[in-house]
Parts: C-alpha cells; sequence; structure tokens
C-alpha cells in the first residue's frame, strides 16, 4: 500500500507566499509519490474568532488556490476538516491522553494567546486537534512549514503515547520540509514568520496580490543599514528576500551568491519582485479561470469528503474499541 500524505491550511486569512513556498508547493510536489489528502482546517481557524461570512468564502478561496497551485483532485483528495466528523471526535480522544504541560510549551499557542484579550480552550488544543487530523488517516508523511516542527513533534508523542497505553494504533509520521523556503519572515519584520493572521499591509505577499502590489511591497521590505548586498553578513530582511528569489527562482545557493553579491538593495529587490510575480502569474490565471466555474469547487470538496470518511470512519472505530468505548459492532 501506498504511504499516505496529509497536510492543511487555516482559512484564517489571505494565504501568502510563505504558506505556498513552506507547504502548497511542496504537496504539489509529492502528491503522486503518495496518496494524498490536503486540507481546509476550518476548526483551526476557529481558535482565534473568524467572521462567519468571511470564514465561508476564505474556505472556497482556499480550495481554489489548493487546484490553481496544482493539486489535481482526480489524484489528491481536497476536502474540509469539519466535512468529517472523525476529526473533532478522534480530537476529543486524544486529549484525554495529552499532558496539558506538552501544550503550555508550544511557542505558536505562547504566540498566539499573547495578541488575544481572552484565550479560547480551542487555541491551547489546537495541537491536539492538528494530531489528530494527522492520525486519523494514519499518514506517514506531513509536508509543512518549519513553524509547525514543534507541533510535529507533539503529534508524534501523542501517537507514540497512545500507542503505549492502548497497543499499537497509530502510524507515527514523519515531517517533510522544503529544503528552501521552509520559514519566510515577515517583509516588515524579519524576525517573525510570515502570517495570515499577522497586521499590517506591507507583512506579507498574498497569492492573489496583483503584480503592482507585489511590487510594491517588496520596494518597500525592511533590509538594513548596508547598502548593497554583503554575504559575509547578510540582514535578516536581505536574507528572507534572497531566500524568496532563491525559492521561486529554484537557483542553487552559489547562483545566487555570484548573481547578488555587492548588489544594490534596490536592484535586489527589483529582481526578487520580478521572480515574485512571473512565479505567482500562471497560479493567478487559474484561479480566476476555476473562480468562473460555478458549482465546482463544491463538487470537489464534497466528493473529497466522501473519499476519505472511511478512511476517518475506521480510524476511529479502532481508536474507540482499543480504548473501550462503545461500538456498534
Ligand atoms: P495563521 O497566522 O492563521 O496561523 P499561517 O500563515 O501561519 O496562518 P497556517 O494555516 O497556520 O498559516 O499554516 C499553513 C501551512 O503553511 C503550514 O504548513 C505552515 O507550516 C506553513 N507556513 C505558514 N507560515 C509559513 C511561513 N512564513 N513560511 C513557510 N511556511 C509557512
Ligand atoms: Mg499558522
Amino acid at each position: 500500500m501506498r504511504k499516505r500524505v496529509f497536510s492543511g491550511i487555516q482559512p484564517s486569512g489571505d494565504l501568502h507566499i510563505g504558506n505556498y513556498l513552506g507547504a502548497l508547493r511542496n504537496w504539489v510536489k509529492l502528491q503522486y509519490d503518495y496518496e494524498s489528502i490536503f486540507c481546509i482546517v476550518d476548526l483551526h481557524a476557529v481558535t482565534v474568532y473568524q467572521e462567519p461570512a468571511e470564514l465561508q468564502a476564505k474556505i472556497e478561496e482556499i480550495a481554489a488556490l489548493f487546484l490553481a497551485a496544482g493539486i489535481d483532485p482526480k489524484h489528491s483528495a481536497i476536502m474540509v476538516q469539519s466535512a468529517v466528523h472523525g476529526h473533532a471526535e478522534l480530537a476529543w480522544m486524544l486529549t484525554c491522553v495529552t499532558p496539558v504541560g506538552w501544550l503550555q510549551r508550544m511557542t505558536q499557542f505562547k504566540a498566539k494567546a499573547e495578541a488575544q484579550e481572552t484565550v479560547g480552550d480551542g487555541l491551547l488544543q489546537y495541537p491536539v486537534l492538528m494530531a489528530a487530523d494527522i492520525l486519523l488517516y494514519q499518514a506517514a508523511i506531513v509536508p509543512v512549514g518549519d513553524d509547525q516542527s514543534q507541533h510535529m513533534e507533539l503529534t508524534r508523542d501523542v501517537a507514540q503515547r497512545f500507542n503505549t497505553l492502548y497497543g499499537e494504533t497509530f502510524v507515527v509520521p514523519a515531517t517533510s520540509l522544503p529544503s528552501v523556503g521552509a520559514r519566510v519572515m515577515g517583509l516588515d519584520e524579519p524576525d517573525k514568520k510570515m502570517s495570515k493572521s499577522a497586521q499590517g499591509s506591507g507583512h506579507a505577499i498574498a497569492l492573489l496580490d496583483e503584480p503592482s502590489v507585489i511590487r510594491k511591497k517588496i520596494m518597500r521590505a525592511t533590509t538594513d543599514s548596508n547598502p548593497a548586498a554583503d554575504f559575509a553578513s547578510l540582514g535578516a530582511g536581505v536574507a528572507n528576500l534572497l531566500t524568496i528569489f532563491q525559492a521561486f527562482s529554484e537557483w542553487t545557493d552559489d547562483q545566487v551568491k555570484a548573481h547578488f553579491s555587492g548588489m544594490r538593495y534596490g536592484d535586489l529587490k527589483k529582481q526578487v519582485a520580478e521572480a515574485v510575480v512571473a512565479g505567482l502569474e500562471p497560479l493567478q490565471k487559474r484561479y480566476r479561470e476555476i473562480m468562473a466555474e460555478p458549482g465546482y469547487l463544491k463538487s470537489v470538496l464534497n466528493e473529497g469528503a466522501e473519499r476519505v470518511s472511511p478512511i476517518a470512519n475506521a480510524t476511529v472505530e479502532l481508536v474507540k474499541r482499543r480504548m473501550g468505548l462503545y461500538t456498534k459492532s
């Protein structure tokens, strides 16, 4: 049997180039080597308040972006988390085997909780739900960005703890990071990762930004007090712009170094901007075509949920039997 891949993105804002380079593009590359499930994780998005109408619209927008990026729905399942009951159900069972101290240590919890006036319990539980998403499908490989490495560790710990307590039940999954672009930083604050939920118009490049907007954001990106690229002491902002260039161009380290060494920041930024504009153009074109087909997205999402539900149901039944919970059969 082919190994299974699972990964997801939250409909919590506009998808950006960090999501693309860290996750989505890697999914497209991996999909045919595995049985693949790609999920719009709406239950994760509501760990912080989402305006309901906007959330609904974002779910479809993100499905369209998965397709536009090259996920092939004939091969890979594209589905919404809340359409398959097993995610929430398994999350509860795993909550009961997860020490709360493990969750309180998570850096994403600490960072996101800091930004909230009232911290919902869901924010603390987030990594357990993520573990449930992955373990529900017995996924062996999870392609994510580097910011999710800690949650992946926790997923493995939860799987192992369950397996120890109740007997071999879950596949313990491995993380797959891209070689370039695993952590794209904010253009305005290059010490913070680019995030959908961050404020500030100059922070992220959205996948659907117009070329003129992309150019403007990159030209305004934070650099440092040097006038030109010096590879002996690259500041975080310039290093981030070069990572973005390298990810889109697929140049080697040596090519990037030879080309940009000593280049003034103004010229460097222009070249980075053109690489991003050209890299996103085909995706943006396909997105517009997909959005022009009414009913298509719903059919992809419904079909995806139908396809994966038997796998999810089988895992939930197995976990219930292992734990001694009530099962019909
Ligand atoms: P939010 O701010 O709402 O958490 P996000 O931008 O962090 O949004 P997620 O939906 O949490 O996006 O993550 C989706 C995928 O994108 C994950 O695999 C995550 O690791 C990856 N990812 C997120 N941000 C980056 C980034 N800056 N660089 C590379 N990968 C990223
Ligand atoms: Mg995130």
